[in-house]
């Protein structure tokens, strides 16, 4: 049986939240950070051990699966769960976004765009009907509405068309995806910094009506304080009951700060992507691997972290198979990342419950201050 997409917050603390959203494949526990599966597939981790870190749900790249293996194939094949063996939910975004910032020769019209792949040059077009199959296509249980992704900075009338354009795409996505039971549906808010602009975006979107809606146009280059400023009043404009989506965010106090302002659920790159470059995401802030203090020590990365990198390896074997650029240095960072951002989920959802975020976040800002380790 199909399970209704659903929304219980089952606890506040200021404004922030904890629940669990329910999905025909799957409970998502909230406030939730998913992996993102660019190219079906959480780079350089198996889906068995993405779950492992404590994922409830991964995002696909619409832009990315639609020019590669394309989504006609990857629904003959199945689907995105079976093709990429992630039988949990996905969120798929509208590759909006991503047109804008990665593909050639874009050109924007009232229709959609249209634009060359960054891959082999070829042509292809996206509208607001066109997204939303390819996301049906590929199975997505949670599916977002095509839109622009305004651009920052952008003065007020800049900002404002391209909002009311957003609204009109969010009413075509809407009309586009029909009634799938089992399946969401997800408006996204724009207006960028200008907060009479979010207010009347929030109310459009919920007059056409959406299963969850995000907060768009975020995270493009405002800096944290420019972003928190704007979360402290555009998530409480969208529907309480309904799940709150902020994109593309972020690093861990990004996150914190989010989630104390009533942010749900958030994907970023920064844990898989950093996993790669040496880069180490600890209770103690940002560790580089690759710095030469590392080579002769013996000690974990986080003696209490529980993944595979910090219970079976020491800084000195990370930092030398990172040097020697083995493929197992990005696995076990991959992996020690993504173990680090659940578990501050988890950290911030059991917090919430017991009414205790204040003091969570004060703690998770002063170990942060005091730094790494000191070396050996
Ligand atoms: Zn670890």
């Amino acid at each position: 049986m199909t399970k209704k997409f659903n929304f219980d917050v089952t606890a506040t603390d200021g404004r922030a939240r904890t629940g669990v959203i329910t999905t025909s494949r799957g409970d998502i526990r909230t406030p939730a950070f998913m992996p993102v599966g660019t190219a079906a597939t959480v780079k350089a981790m198996l889906p068995e051990s993405v779950r492992a870190t404590g994922a409830d749900i991964l995002l696909g790249n619409t832009y990315h699966l639609m020019l590669r293996p394309t989504a006609e194939r990857i629904a003959r094949l199945g689907g995105l769960h079976r093709f990429m063996n992630w039988e949990r939910p996905i969120l798929t975004d509208s590759g909006g976004f991503q047109v804008m910032s990665l593909a050639g020769l874009r050109k924007l019209t009232e229709e959609g765009v249209t634009f060359k792949s960054h891959i082999d040059g070829s042509r292809h077009a996206l509208t607001p009907e066109r997204s939303v199959e390819i996301q049906a296509l590929l199975g997505s249980d949670i599916v977002m509405a095509f839109d622009e992704c305004t651009p920052y900075p952008a003065d007020e009338a800049t900002a404002r068309r391209s909002m009311e354009l957003s609204m009109r795409w969010a009413r075509r996505s809407r009309d586009a995806f029909g009634d799938r039971p089992g399946h969401a549906l997800f408006g996204i808010q724009q207006g960028s910094i200008y907060r009479d602009q979010r207010a009347e975006s929030a109310e459009k979107l919920r007059e056409i009506g959406f299963d969850g809606y995000a907060v768009g146009g975020l995270a493009v280059g405002e800096g944290q304080e420019m972003m928190f400023s704007v979360l402290d009043y555009a998530p409480e404009m969208l529907p309480a009951d309904k799940p709150r989506y902020l994109m593309g965010v972020g690093k861990p106090d990004d996150i914190v700060g989010a989630v104390e302002r009533g942010i749900d659920m958030m994907d970023c790159v920064l844990p898989s992507r950093s996993g790669r470059t040496g880069q180490a995401f600890t209770r103690f802030g940002v560790v580089n691997i690759r710095n030469a203090r590392h080579q002769d020590d013996p000690r974990p990365l986080d003696e209490q972290c529980t993944c595979p990198a910090c219970r079976n390896y020491s800084r000195a074997y990370l930092h030398h198979v990172n040097r020697a650029q083995e493929i197992i240095a990005s696995m076990l960072l991959t992996w020690h990342n993504l173990h680090y951002f659940q578990e501050l989920m988890q950290g911030l959802r059991d917090a919430i419950a017991e009414g205790r975020l204040a003091g969570f976040v004060a703690d998770f800002h002063a170990l942060r201050a005091g730094g790494d380790i000191d070396p050996l």
